[in-house]
C-alpha cells in the first residue's frame, strides 16, 4: 500500500503515482511485515536483498549489482580526538560509488514489476550515475536531466558511459526536477527521483545495516548530509521498522547536515519552524547537496523531530577540511557532500550539542573519485624529479 504522509489517503502499489491526488503531499510505502525473526537475515549474502522480506517489490525479479553491505569502519583516531565513539558507514563502496544504488536497485525492480520501458531522473550527479547503470542492467531506456556545468566529472562520466540519454539543462537541480516531474506526470517516463517512495525503500536498508552491524543495537546518533532529504527520511523509516519489529529497542537521534548556503532544513530546525522556506539560489562546493527545495522536507523534519535529533550547517571550507581530515587520518576517501557529515559532527561536538562518549555513526554517502577535480585542487601537486634515488631520498628523509 502507498500512503499519503499528510492526509493518509491510500493507493494501490500498482498505481504509478508520485504525489497525493487529494492533497498534493508526498507518499510513502507501507511495509507490512509480521513474524520474521531477526535471525532470518543471518547467513545471507551481504547486500540489500538480505532484508528482502521488508522490500515491497518482487525479489525474484530483482535488478541488482550486489549493492549494500557496505563497510562499517570504526574511526579510532577521529573518535578519540572528538571524545566520542565513532563509526563511519562507507556508502562510496556501492557499485556506482554512492548510496543511490540501494534506491535504484529497488526502484528499477519496481519499474520492471510495473512493466514500464523508460525511466528518468533529475540529478546533481549520483542519481543519474546510478540510474544509468541500473537501467542498463534492466534493459530499460533512460533519460537524465542535469544542471549544465554543475555536475562533478566522475558522475557525469558514469551517466554518459552507461548509455543514458543525458540532458544538460540551463538551470539548477530544482529546475531540472520540476521539468522531469512534468514529463513523468505526462506519462513520458517512470520517475526515479526520491519523490518516488519505492526508491526510499531501498535506501532504508542503510538503517537496517547500521543496527545489524552494531549487533542489534541503535547508536545514539546518526549523522548524514542532507540535500533533497530522501536519505535521512529513508534511514529513519528503516530504523523505526526494525524497532516496531522488535529487533531493536532504542532509536538514534537523526542529525542532518547541510551546506550553509543550501540549508532550508537546518534553517527551519534552528528557527523552530515546522515548515521549510526554500532557498532561491543554493550554492556550495558539495554539489550533491546543492538543493534549495528538498522534496522530502516534510518527512525529514518529522524524522528529526520524532528522533529528538537536530540539523546543523557547515561552510565549504569546513567541508573541504573534513574531507581531507577523514582521508588522511582514517584512509576513507569521500566526496565533499559526504564530508559534510564529518564537518557537522565536529561542529556539534564543539558546540556541546553532542555529548562526550556518544556512540555516533556518520554516513559518508559517496566516493572521493566522484569529484576528482576537488581532490586534486585540495592536494599538493606531484614533485617533478629525475628518476634518481638521490633526488627522492632528500625529500622522503624530511617526511
Ligand atoms: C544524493 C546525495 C546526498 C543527499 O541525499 P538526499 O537524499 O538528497 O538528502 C548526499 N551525498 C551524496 C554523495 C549524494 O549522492
Ligand atoms: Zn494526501
Amino acid at each position: 500500500m502507498i500512503r499519503c504522509i499528510s492526509c493518509g489517503e491510500e493507493y494501490e502499489d500498482e498505481k504509478i503515482i508520485y504525489t497525493c491526488e487529494k492533497c498534493g503531499s508526498i507518499l510513502e510505502v507501507e511495509t507490512n511485515v509480521e513474524n520474521v525473526p531477526r535471525d532470518t537475515f543471518e547467513n545471507r549474502r551481504q547486500n540489500i536483498w538480505k532484508y528482502k522480506e521488508f522490500l515491497p517489490v518482487n525479489a525474484d525479479n530483482r535488478i541488482s549489482l550486489d549493492e549494500g553491505g557496505t563497510p562499517f569502519c570504526k574511526c579510532e583516531k577521529i573518535g578519540k580526538q572528538l571524545g566520542i565513539d565513532l563509526y563511519v558507514k562507507v556508502e562510496g563502496s556501492n557499485p556506482t560509488g554512492s548510496f543511490k544504488d540501494r534506491g535504484m536497485s529497488v526502484g528499477t525492480t519496481k519499474a520492471i514489476d510495473l512493466g514500464v520501458n523508460i525511466v528518468g531522473c533529475a540529478s546533481t550527479g549520483n542519481t543519474s550515475a546510478s540510474l544509468s547503470a541500473y537501467a542498463a542492467r534492466a534493459g530499460l531506456k533512460c533519460a537524465v536531466l542535469l544542471p549544465s556545468g554543475k555536475v562533478a566529472l566522475g558522475k557525469l562520466a558514469q551517466a554518459m558511459f552507461h548509455g543514458a540519454k543525458v540532458f544538460g539543462i540551463d538551470g539548477n537541480f530544482d529546475d531540472a526536477l520540476k521539468t522531469i516531474t512534468q514529463l513523468a506526470l505526462d506519462g513520458e517516463l517512470y520517475l526515479l527521483n526520491s519523490i518516488n517512495p519505492f526508491r526510499l525503500e531501498g535506501q532504508k536498508t542503510i538503517g537496517y545495516e547500521i543496527v545489524h552491524d552494531l549487533g542489534w543495537q541503535s547508536p545514539d546518533r546518526i549523522v548524514l548530509p542532507v540535500g533533497n532529504a530522501g536519505n535521512i527520511s529513508a534511514i529513519w523509516k528503516g530504523i523505526t521498522e526494525f524497532r516496531d519489529a522488535g529487533y531493536i529497542k532504542d532509536t538514534p537521534m537523526m542529525t542532518g547536515i547541510q551546506a550553509v548556503n543550501s540549508a532550508p532544513i537546518a534553517n527551519a530546525v534552528k528557527n523552530s519552524e515546522d515548515v521549510i522556506t526554500p532557498v532561491e539560489n543554493p550554492e556550495t562546493i558539495a554539489t550533491a547537496i546543492r538543493i534549495g527545495a528538498p522534496v522530502s522536507s516534510i518527512k525529514a523534519m518529522r524524522a528529526i523531530k520524532e528522533s529528538n535529533g537536530t540539523a546543523e550547517t557547515v561552510t565549504d571550507d569546513e567541508i573541504l577540511a573534513a574531507q581531507q581530515y577523514l582521508a588522511r587520518n582514517e584512509g576513507i576517501g569521500v566526496e565533499p557532500a559526504s564530508a559534510a557529515s564529518i564537518a557537522g559532527l565536529k561542529k556539534l561536538v564543539e558546540l556541546g550539542e553532542i555529548d562526550k562518549g556518544e556512540h555516533v555513526v556518520c554516513v559518508v554517502t559517496g566516493h572521493v573519485l566522484k569529484d576528482p577535480n576537488i581532490a586534486i585542487e585540495s592536494s599538493e601537486d606531484p614533485i617533478k624529479v629525475s628518476a634518481d634515488p638521490d633526488a627522492i631520498r632528500k625529500v622522503i628523509k624530511n617526511l
